[in-house]
């Protein structure tokens, strides 16, 4: 499932020694697999084959233009959620007519945009947004393709912070409201209904919910379609995917010694649970996976600055924070932390904590790792989905670099921000 392996006690990306490629980028850094990115593709569009498909990769999970590259030349098409994103897609090669646009707060120059560019969908999560988009659409002359998000009220049993499918979410329109909804956009001028769509949470981790969305979804669907026409059912996405033992799942053997109660959610398990549900539909399916594309493409670098001990802890200091990589701070999220040099070092009960001045600034809490020491390098796993994309300057630190890696071939795809970075487009005011 991915390309982070030991090779002769050292940590690799692919064939990139990351010890090596630290020294030259600094640290913290963010790697990324090339490799593992479109092995991801390429499995999950194969076991989703007997639909008439298409993967629109979610943009914000991480949206370096090299990777948006990337998946633009596997074939994908992309899931976008603001004119920002859109700009990155075209900047990137991606194509405007296979994005669907998503967001319960599109502002108007945002539609505009988008309509300007021509893109495949508006993903519409209310009835205001229709109408904005009605009439932004007549006065550019042009009518806009929409498809209405319907929330099936399933439980994910995922984060409270990502589950997005139950009826308490801000996301979409009720099920039992749909149809209304549905007939009433009918009847608008410069819209035309062109799909519908779902997506009810992220990081899920059994097929069960996905199972009980296409369920629950499929009889209203095919009502919508034969009544309006409608030519696609974007299912969202959602796809989990492994950080606890992150490094170990690099092996396929890792996958199948899996007890059946621990076994997590694969592409083949994904499709298997839904085609029964879809197929029958006989409608273009569209799927916007983010994390399960990159997630486990992507590592974070950090080295060990101090070895802080108190009478209750033994805390282990590193350059990268929260700045960088805020899941665990705002999900609880977990990452696996590892050696770039093997470790036979006795595990010690420590914290890994940032230098930020919040005590949210905390990669690892009362966890048994080996024992560090200053100077030594680390990657938190698992970092390639939400890990950039959400990082900020907070505590006037720079953006990180970030780096693409295939095969024995490292390449920055984002240098690291100066301190004119940090201050561009700042000026001081005196007002006084
Ligand atoms: C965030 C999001 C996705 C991607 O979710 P993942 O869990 O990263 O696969 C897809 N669709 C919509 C509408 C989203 O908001």
């Amino acid at each position: 499932m991915h390309h982070f392996t030991y090779q002769n006690g050292s940590l690799y990306c692919e064939g990139v020694n990351l010890e090596e490629l630290a020294s030259e980028t600094g640290t913290p850094a963010y790697v990324y697999s090339a490799s593992t990115i479109s092995e991801n593709f390429r499995r999950l569009d194969s076991a989703l084959s007997p639909l008439n498909h298409e993967i629109c990769y979610a943009a914000k999970a991480n949206s370096n233009l090299s990777i948006l590259h990337l998946l633009a030349k596997q074939g994908a098409g992309f899931d976008i959620v603001s004119s920002g994103e859109l700009f990155r897609v075209k900047k990137a090669g991606g194509s405007p007519a296979h994005c669907t646009f998503a967001g319960v707060g599109k502002t108007a120059e945002e539609i505009r945009y988008a309509l300007e560019s021509d893109i495949y969908s508006f993903n519409v999560e209310s009835e205001e947004e229709l109408l904005r988009i009605d009439s932004i659409a007549g006065s550019c002359g042009k009518k806009a393709p929409v498809a209405i998000r319907v929330n099936p009220d399933v439980d994910a049993q995922t984060h409270k912070f990502i589950s997005t499918g139950k009826s308490k979410n801000k996301f979409g329109i009720g099920i039992d409201r749909a149809e209304a909804v549905y007939s009433d956009a009918a009847s608008l001028k410069n819209v035309s209904l062109r799909g519908i769509q779902t997506h009810i949470g992220s990081q899920i981790l059994t097929t069960a919910p996905f199972a009980e969305a296409a369920a629950k979804l499929a009889p209203l669907v095919k009502k919508l379609k034969d009544r309006h026409g409608l030519e696609f059912f974007s299912f969202g996405g959602g796809l989990g995917i492994i950080y606890s033992d992150a490094l170990e799942s690099a092996s396929p053997s890792w996958w199948e010694t899996r007890s059946p109660e621990d076994k997590r959610i694969t592409p083949e398990d994904y499709a298997a649970a839904i085609i029964p549900h879809l197929a029958p539909l006989e409608m273009r399916i569209l799927f916007e996976p983010g994390r399960f594309l990159v997630g486990n493409a992507g590592v974070l670098l950090s080295e060990v600055q101090y070895i802080k001990k108190t009478p209750a802890k033994h805390f282990t200091v590193v350059d990268a924070a929260m700045n960088d990589l805020i899941r665990p701070a705002l999900y609880e999220g977990y990452h696996q932390i590892v050696p770039l040099r093997e470790s036979q070092a006795t595990p010690t009960l420590m914290d890994v904590v940032g230098p930020v001045c919040e005590s949210g600034d905390f990669f690892a809490q009362d966890r048994e790792l080996p024992l560090l020491a200053p100077g030594d390098r680390i990657a938190l796993m698992s970092a390639g989905a939400y890990g950039f994309a959400m990082s900020s300057q907070y505590n006037s630190r720079p953006l990180l670099p970030e780096v693409l890696v295939k095969g024995t071939r490292a390449e920055l795809a984002r240098t690291r921000q100066s301190y004119d970075d940090l201050i561009a487009g700042e000026k001081i005011v005196e007002l006084e």
